[in-house]
């Protein structure tokens, strides 16, 4: 057993069809009376919902939550927090809005009910981001943190396909990077290999039966295990990648984990042998980034930059940019072998061409 560091991350989890029923007391456990719920335009009528539910114990709604969290907006939803005194932001929605909740707990300390209804797992980080001068900045603050979180899969119901497959591509990320984060340890690596096992089965029907909520209900589960694993170790090149192409070139965030997935674990694939049995044994078998290719195309998500909004001419500054800043990864990061990952994905090529080691 290798030597390792755990450290919990302190949030609680209410999970289960119907567990909105106990938003009411889980704000009443916050101690809060003024919740200022937080939604983006689109599912600006679940917020309106949320708010009737809250009562007397809702002091407004802000519905204007965008990706990637301009400092305008934080700072229209923060002076609106002010002035109605609100004591909780109840956040209802993906990583956006979620990442807006965490925009004002930031700066305000407000505690954060979550309620997520995608399954990018940002309810379950300490990690935000904000967007200014084009610009996007992560960092860590425990302040970010939701308190509560509610998962209640009758939300996702209205979610549709065409962001489902790739919001659970997103998730599934997350769990393959921490199985060969540097910090890894043995808990967060059995979250990882479960959250990639109920994602790769739960997928395929979510996106098929929409109205299936049993599926809804495991790809839930699988992106609360994978939200976990990326609020408690560092992620590595797929992750770099990622934020490069989507606060360089704008690209759509669980689209472009989709794409750049399948690559980025044919990169590391023989620098993390470990890691790659978990994902493949998760899988039922066979080449991870191969099975991952093959499950984007099975629920209908992008496999292609170019796809996406990606320029060709764009791959040559985006693999300079991911290789100006060394930061971990189990294989060493070389410019040109970047390059041919950026290039392979924009083409939206199967990885694994070349013999494979068997990995089951
Ligand atoms: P999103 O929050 O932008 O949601 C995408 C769209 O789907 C929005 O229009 C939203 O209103 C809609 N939607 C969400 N749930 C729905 C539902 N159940 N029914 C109908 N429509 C629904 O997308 P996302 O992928 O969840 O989040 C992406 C953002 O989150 C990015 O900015 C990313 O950087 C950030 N993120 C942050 C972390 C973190 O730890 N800080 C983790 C993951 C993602």
């Amino acid at each position: 057993m290798r030597a390792f560091v755990y450290s919990a991350q302190p949030s609680r989890v209410v999970f289960g069809v119907g567990a909105l029923d106990q938003l009411g007391a889980e704000i009443e456990r916050l101690g809060a009376k003024r919740a200022l719920v937080l939604s983006t335009p689109e599912q600006a009528d679940a917020a309106q919902e949320l708010a009737q539910r809250l009562g007397s114990r809702a002091a407004g709604v802000y519905d204007k939550a965008i990706m990637h969290v301009p400092i305008e907006t934080a700072e229209a939803a923060r002076a609106l927090a002010r002035d109605l005194d609100a004591d909780c932001c109840v956040a209802v929605g993906g990583g956006s809005t979620i990442g807006l909740g965490k925009a004002i707990a930031l700066t305000s300390s407000l505690p954060i009910l979550a309620i997520p209804t995608t399954f990018a797992g940002s309810e379950m980080t300490p990690i935000y981001g904000i967007t200014a001068q084009g610009e996007k900045k992560t960092g860590r603050d425990a302040r970010v943190l939701p308190k509560t979180v509610i998962y209640d899969p009758r939300l996702l119901l209205t979610l549709p396909a065409k962001i489902a497959g790739p919001s659970g591509m997103n998730a599934i990320a997350h769990c393959a990077e921490a199985l060969y984060a540097q910090d890894a340890n043995p808990i967060a690596s059995l979250m990882a290999e479960e959250g990639i096992r109920t994602l790769a089965a739960s997928l395929p029907v979510v996106v098929k039966e929409p109205d299936n909520l049993e599926a809804k209900s495991d790809a839930l589960y699988g992106a609360w295990l994978a939200g976990t694993c990326l609020g408690q170790v560092g992620m590595a090149l797929h992750h770099k990648l990622c934020h490069t192409l989507g606060g360089s070139f704008n690209l759509p965030h669980a689209e472009t984990h989709t794409v750049v997935l399948p690559h980025a674990l044919q990169y590391n694939r023989d620098c993390a042998a470990e890691a790659m049995q978990r994902i493949s044994r998760a899988l039922g078998g066979g080449d991870p980034a191969s099975g991952l290719y093959d499950l984007a195309r099975a629920i209908g998500a992008p496999v292609a930059l170019k796809d996406i909004g990606m320029a060709r001419e764009g791959l040559e500054r985006a693999a300079r940019l991911a290789t100006q800043n060394p930061y971990y990864n189990p294989r060493a990061i070389e410019r040109e072998g970047i390059l041919a990952l950026l290039t392979a994905a924009w083409n939206g090529e199967r990885p694994g061409h070349r013999a494979t080691r068997a990995v089951a």
